[in-house]
């Protein structure tokens, strides 16, 4: 059965989304309920339910992630941004397919709550 998450039906284009970046692999578009004046979730196509489930294979896969999430903040004219992976319930992972949270455009702060 095919992967039931709200981002696989974004994915297989079942749903919309605001796509800033595509690529056979990579899919990016703007969060629902931004955080920062940029919000943007970066996912692999592969389904993969989170970081931890991510295997050597994945070791490219992981890597484009970010490299994809640098070069989409290039193209959103970000020069100082945070990313974001929350791996797990508690960790505040809500929807249970790999993404990258990329968010810019206001001043940080740290620690995250
Ligand atoms: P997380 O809490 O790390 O699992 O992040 C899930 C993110 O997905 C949240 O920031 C939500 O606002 C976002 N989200 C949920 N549904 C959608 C959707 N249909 N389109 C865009 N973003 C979404």
């Amino acid at each position: 059965m095919s992967e039931q998450t709200i981002f696989a039906k974004i994915i297989r284009k079942e749903i919309p989304a605001a796509i800033v970046y595509e690529n056979e692999r990579i899919l990016a578009f703007k969060d629902i309920a931004p955080q920062a004046p940029t919000h943007i979730l970066v996912i692999p196509k592969k389904a993969l339910a989170d970081v931890a489930a991510a295997k050597e294979d994945d070791a490219a896969l992981l890597g484009e992630l970010l490299l994809s999430a640098a070069h989409i903040a290039k193209e959103q004219g970000l020069t100082d941004y945070r990313i974001v992976i929350n791996n797990g319930a508690e960790a505040g992972q809500t929807v249970f397919h790999l993404h990258l949270h990329l968010l810019g455009g206001r001043p940080m702060r740290w620690p995250p709550g």
